[in-house]
Order: C-alpha cells, then sequence, then structure tokens
C-alpha cells in the first residue's frame, strides 16, 4: 500500500518542533510523498502560541512548493471533556484539515470514563475532521465507543507513526482501533507526527498496523492525493455549512 499524502506534520512554528516548512517540503520530496498536511499545534499547548493569527494567515502560503501539496490543517487540544477547542471557529472553517487530541499539557489523564466523554464530544464537534493519536496509553478510552462515534460521523482516526516510539504502549491499542475500524468501516489515517524533516512521510510502523488490519483504499483518506482530497473538500464544507 502506498501512502501519498502525510497528514500530521509539524514545523518550529510548533515550537517543539525543528524544521521549517521549506525543509518539511524537503522531507516530503525525500521520502516521496505527493503532499502533507501542516498541522501546528493549537495555541493552549504553549501558552497561546502559535497566535491565531499564525492560522488565518497560512492563506499566504503556496499550494504547491516544488511540486509537492501544502494542505493547511491544525492539531487541536481537546481541552476539556466537553470537547472544548483552542481556536475560534472562524479559523476552522478555512482550514483544510482540523485534528484534536489529548495532551497532557492541557488535559490531564483522567478516568477512562472522562477521557472518552472528552474524545466523543471531539468527534462529534462538526469541526473536527480526525483525532490524532487515540491510541495514546496514558488516556484510556473505551475504544468501541469512539469508533463507533467516528463511523457514524464520518470522522478519521489516526495510526500516528510517532506513537509506537514516543507513546509506549500505544501498540496494542493502535492495533484494537484498526481491527475495530476494519470491522465497523471506520475511516483512518496514518500521520507521521514527523517535528522533524527527516521524519515527514515516514510511516512504516502505522503502516504496518494498518496494513494487518486489512484496512485499505478510500478506508484510508490518505493513501492518495485523490481520496484525500475528496475527503478533505467534503470535510471543509461541512465546516463551512456550520459555520
Ligand atoms: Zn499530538
Ligand atoms: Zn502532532
Amino acid at each position: 500500500m502506498k501512502i501519498e499524502i502525510d497528514t500530521h506534520t509539524h514545523s518550529i512554528a510548533s515550537l517543539h518542533a525543528y524544521s521549517t516548512i521549506d525543509e518539511l517540503v524537503y522531507g516530503a520530496e525525500k521520502h516521496g510523498l505527493r503532499g502533507f498536511v501542516l498541522t501546528e499545534h493549537g495555541p493552549a499547548l504553549h501558552g497561546g502560541l502559535p497566535h491565531p493569527y499564525y492560522f488565518g494567515n497560512l492563506q499566504v502560503l503556496p499550494h504547491e512548493i516544488r511540486g509537492i501539496k501544502l494542505f493547511r490543517g491544525v492539531e487541536l487540544n481537546i481541552m476539556d471533556e466537553n470537547g472544548g477547542l483552542d481556536l475560534p471557529v472562524k479559523y476552522l472553517k478555512i482550514l483544510d484539515f482540523v485534528m484534536a487530541g489529548l495532551h497532557e499539557a492541557c488535559f490531564t489523564p483522567a478516568s477512562k470514563d472522562k477521557n472518552t466523554r472528552a474524545m466523543l464530544a471531539a468527534i462529534e464537534n462538526p469541526f473536527v475532521d480526525c483525532i490524532s493519536h487515540p491510541g495514546n496509553p496514558a488516556y484510556p478510552v473505551d475504544y468501541e465507543k469512539v469508533v463507533k462515534a467516528a463511523t457514524r460521523c464520518g470522522k478519521a482516526l489516526e495510526i500516528n507513526n510517532s506513537s509506537f516510539k514516543v507513546r509506549k504502549g500505544s501498540d496494542e491499542n493502535c492495533k484494537t482501533i484498526a481491527r475495530l475500524a476494519k470491522a465497523y468501516g471506520c475511516l483512518t489515517s496514518c500521520g507521521s507526527d514527523a517535528h522533524y524533516r527527516e521524519d515527514v512521510g515516514r510511516f512504516d510502523a502505522a503502516q504496518a498496523v494498518i496494513e494487518e488490519a486489512g484496512i485499505g483504499g478510500k478506508q484510508l483518506i490518505n493513501s492518495t492525493l485523490e481520496d484525500f482530497t475528496e475527503f478533505y473538500k467534503r470535510r471543509r464544507a461541512e465546516r463551512k455549512r456550520h459555520g
């Protein structure tokens, strides 16, 4: 299976990442991608940075650099069990891809029940397209409920390649998510979560889990440029409709 689009990358604007956008393009070229989504962390992770204006001004970037497509995204922080997010709707309406995930600095790991409520609320939020690293073992959740909700809402659950390295214990959780996703027909994404240029388009561990579960075709939203384009256009139209 090929993966042409990386749906999860961070530049230096994410403050704990180490490459510029042009360097991320270099990584994408090196790994044979057709494009990637720039998904900086939402402002709540680092005391308000990057400023929301950063997301509003992404429109000045070209849609393509040296033949590599550049999509405008974000990795929002799920702030509370009601699914509160850290960017106003006016920004979410204009982006190509809106991910949301649980991060320690913004949501203290809680009971399985509370973590699950937070993730379900984010899935049901019409401005969210995808949940980043739902397999993070720091946040036990009811995977059955999460996968069923994402399936019903047409949202994607990410199998995150960096999780296998930096979120120890993700393996079994990601396999469970992939198995349930296959069973229920839930959309998935495969993201590198690159914080450095060399990791853009690096999917080996996540891809193995996805392939082992038998997920393929349009069920993986970023396998081809065409499938990803179909997904993000549908979701963007949906977000605009709710704005
Ligand atoms: Zn994250
Ligand atoms: Zn990330």
